[in-house]
């Protein structure tokens, strides 16, 4: 059994949490590999060391002196360094860092600098090896992840290690230069070692005991999760739930390990576990599992007569939405009706060349724009075989007095996407959610 776990930064942003994280790492000897993040916040107002390196950057580019956020991060390092007790010292690191950084160090290897010097401090205190990403996890020419190339070297790497720290966040590029993934990547660099040591499971330690039914701004003290499936994961993230950074997801789906979200400062809570298939998560003990949306969508509604017997009327509509940059959320569709549910602000800078096309283009009968639009989806592999799912998410709005402008239920049968008005939002969340959890 091999485990790769992955800690945020707010559960390494001093010792107290790397005590924490050590306790975890050493309950368990199939715990070999662990990925980790940058020191994050300690309290609200706290400055995470990325933004302060990223700052470091800003103003050594405007020629400005960098001691000040710099001191920061040193001091820092040498607090949780001093607070573990260890016998390290990352002084001659801290100087060649801030040599490199005034002699104008490009942006990625400035950014990454957190992950490196918090993962030889976390390899020091568990007595486990430090592998550089930058040796280990490269990236094509183009700057995408080279996964084919990373998982032959990774994978030597870590079976030479036995048990290691890698830095979350970046790797090189062919001509050796780091690169870091977009914000949050720590998540991918976890799912990617996951990968190359065919674990049996990636854990992401965060702060949060995994992930909930709804957004706990809009409910009231939401349910956990306990599975998921990848593909309702997709559904509910692509609608705004996050819990991780979305490209995290491949490297491990394609490899069917499980991901499993666990607290730092709950480690008894079991989280939730995300599994690739039906069959490895356990018998979904409610109808839905869970439920996110978004406001800020646009509906554009054509009406022509004898629509459905044009060929090709579709592909004219789209085509005027692609030559104008615009991709589409949502496709409903009537007889001589079409609606095409687009985000607002990409339709914004394009709405007159838009309705000029497609006026020019298909000569509609009707067309009209309705703004302020919000879309819930409502996912659950328990539907498929549920009589009245859908009877209940419109009973429950009906109720609420909340008016539905549009309803898609997936192609994939794991979820209904309603569209109502934004200002409906959080009491139609609120009364689907009461629905199913009562
Ligand atoms: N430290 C980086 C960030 O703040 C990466 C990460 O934490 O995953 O975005």
């Amino acid at each position: 059994m091999v485990k790769v776990l992955k800690f945020g930064g707010s559960s390494l942003a001093d010792a107290e949490h790397f005590r924490k994280a050590a306790a975890i790492i050493k309950s368990d000897p199939a715990n070999r590999f662990v990925v980790a993040s940058a020191p994050g916040k300690r309290f609200p107002e706290d400055i995470k060391v990325t933004d302060l390196l990223l700052e470091c950057y800003r103003l050594a580019r405007a020629k400005q002196p960098i001691d000040e956020p710099f001191g920061q991060i040193e001091d820092r390092f040498r607090q949780i360094i001093a607070d573990l007790g260890l016998n390290l010292s990352l002084e001659s690191e801290f100087a060649t860092i801030r040599l490199v950084i005034k002699n104008r160090a490009g942006r990625d290897y400035v950014a990454s600098r957190g992950e490196y010097l918090n993962s030889m401090i976390l390899a020091e205190y568990l007595g486990y090896a430090f592998l550089d990403a930058e040796d280990s996890i490269f990236f094509t020419e183009e700057g995408t992840l080279d996964l084919a190339r990373t998982d032959e070297s990774l994978e030597v790497l870590l079976e030479e290690a036995g048990s290691a720290v890698i830095p979350g966040f970046y790797g090189s590029m062919p001509n050796g230069t780091v690169r870091t993934f977009s914000r949050g990547g720590s998540d991918i660099t976890g799912s990617i070692v996951a990968r190359a040591a065919k674990a049996d499971l990636y854990e992401n330690w965060t702060d949060v005991s995994g992930m909930l039914m709804a957004d706990p701004r809009v409910v009231k003290n939401p349910e956990p999760i306990p599975y998921i499936t990848y593909r309702e994961l997709r559904e509910l993230s692509y609608m705004g739930a996050s819990v991780m950074h979305e490209e995290a997801i491949f490297p491990v789906r394609e490899a069917g390990i499980p991901i499993n979200i666990r607290n730092t400062n709950c480690p008894d809570a079991p989280g939730t576990m995300i599994v690739a298939s039906n069959d490895q998560a356990a018998a979904p003990t409610r109808v839905i599992t869970g439920i996110a949306g978004k406001t800020g969508f646009s509906a554009i509604y054509v009406e022509k007569a004898l629509m459905n017997g044009q060929l090709g009327f579709g592909r004219r509509v789209l085509q005027v939405l692609e030559d104008n940059g615009i991709s589409f959320e949502h496709l409903p569709s009537g007889i001589d009706t079409m609606t095409v549910v687009v985000e607002t602000s990409a339709l914004e800078p394009h709405r007159e060349a838009v309705v000029s096309s497609l006026n020019k283009k298909i000569s509609p009968d009707h067309l009209h724009i309705h703004d302020d639009l919000a879309l819930i989806a409502v996912v659950g592999r328990g539907m498929v075989s549920a009589e009245g799912t859908a009877f209940r998410v419109f009973k429950a709005l009906a109720e609420a007095k909340v008016n539905v402008r549009m309803i898609d239920q997936g192609s994939s049968e794991l979820n209904i996407i309603v569209g109502i008005n934004a200002a409906d939002y959080a009491t139609a969340l609120d009364a689907i959610y009461r629905e199913f959890v009562k």
